[in-house]
């Protein structure tokens, strides 16, 4: 067998342990920073101020107005203060929203991040940054706004309530699946997507029943983290391609879109990409990569399809068209996969679908 590809590593540290939170000011100092900004909602302040008593004199302060999708006046409000501030370094603490306003600063500043994620979300990992104006969102990749130290530490996830843990933690299963299949995969990429579509898929229905299951936090994060490192990478396809559209057109909720649409984008991969999508189904020991996620759905308690987030079918039909003009996709194949998860109907044969659906049923 002949092997050739290219990798493009990224730079960065990562602290990955249950209570390694305390070795912040530690990190903040090998970073070499004097006057530390923390980026965190006030809805994580419990957190932050732990932090933040943590960092002692150099603890310039704080921007705590975060909103998803990181809107231009936040993120331009965020910059202000930070110079008000005086600031070298920021240090976030918080979901994919707070990590997005901290890379909306580095990106004009080029000041170093120190990650602190609470959520599954995975964008520490990323030098991607995004901005929106209006109802527009806008995305690129820069590398200053690579966190340059990420400190994983599953104690501070364990108050994400279960809902929102398995859908971010989807998300994450999401960025796993796609890596395997996507053009610049490699075999070091897909070997980490494998490993952490295995580690989410233990954790995840174990965080669902017993949020404060350390070990199972543990499983989660370490899987969120892996999935995040391959999307850094080898970036995405035609899964968050539906969706953004989905999310971003028709307002559906992003993360559980997620969720919804996976067993559906896999299903579609799988002649396609039969190595990939082979390596899905061993990770989450199941015959059958499509079944395995629909069930695994079905244990985080999450929506079935898309209908029940809001979709119609009219919606899915220019969803399908908009996928299609871009060039992931053809119309036709686009139409099919999302009127199947519209109606949470994963084969095309009723009979089976039936039989399929009942069968994963009695075994949840
Ligand atoms: P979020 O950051 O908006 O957080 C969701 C909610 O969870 C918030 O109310 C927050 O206060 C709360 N929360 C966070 N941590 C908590 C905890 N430990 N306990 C209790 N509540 C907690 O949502 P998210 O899913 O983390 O991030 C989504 C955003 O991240 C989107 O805008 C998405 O586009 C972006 N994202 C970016 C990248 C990238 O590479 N740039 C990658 C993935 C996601």
């Amino acid at each position: 067998m002949s092997l050739a590809f290219d990798y493009d590593a990224l730079p960065g540290r990562v602290i990955f342990g249950a209570g390694r939170v305390a070795e912040v000011p530690a990190e903040v100092e090998r970073l070499g920073a004097r006057r530390v900004v923390v980026v965190a909602g006030r809805e994580e302040d419990a957190l932050a101020e732990r932090v933040e008593q943590g960092l002692g004199e150099r603890l310039a302060g704080r921007v705590d107005r975060i909103r998803q999708h990181v809107p231009e006046e936040v993120a331009e409000a965020g910059r202000e203060r930070v110079a008000e501030l005086d600031g070298d370094a920021l240090v976030s603490l918080g979901g994919g929203s707070t990590t997005g306003l901290a890379k909306a600063v580095a990106l004009t500043t080029g000041l170093p991040i120190l990650a602190i994620p609470t959520t599954y979300a995975g964008s520490e990992m990323t030098p991607i940054w995004g901005l929106t104006a209006g109802a527009r969102k806008t995305t690129g990749r820069d590398l200053r706004v690579l966190p340059r130290t990420v400190v994983y530490d599953p104690e501070l996830t364990l108050t994400l309530p279960p809902a929102l843990s398995a859908a971010s933690g989807m998300n994450a299963l999401a960025h796993c699946a796609e890596a395997l299949w996507v053009p610049a995969a490699n075999p070091v990429t897909s070997a980490v997507a494998e490993e952490g579509i295995r580690a989410l898929a233990a954790g995840l229905p174990r965080v669902v029943v017993a949020p404060e299951d350390l070990d199972a936090r543990t499983d989660a994060l370490h899987g969120a983290y892996l999935g995040a490192t391959a999307l850094a990478a080898v970036g995405t396809g035609l899964h968050h391609k539906l969706a953004h559209v989905l999310g971003g057109t028709f307002d559906l909720p992003h993360a559980d879109v997620h969720t919804v649409l996976l067993p559906y984008t896999v299903a579609f991969h799988a002649e396609r990409h039969p190595t990939a999508v082979a390596r899905i189904a061993a990770a989450l020991e199941s015959e059958d990569a499509a079944t395995g996620l629909w069930e695994l759905g079905r244990r985080l308690q999450a929506p079935a399809d898309l209908a029940a987030l809001g979709l119609t079918e009219e919606q899915a039909d220019e969803a399908a068209g908009i996928v299609a003009e871009s060039g992931a996709a053809d119309r036709e194949e686009v139409r099919e996969l999302l009127r199947g998860a519209l109606r949470g109907q994963l084969v095309h044969d009723e009979s089976e679908a039936t039989t399929w659906i009942q069968s994963a049923e009695t075994t949840t």
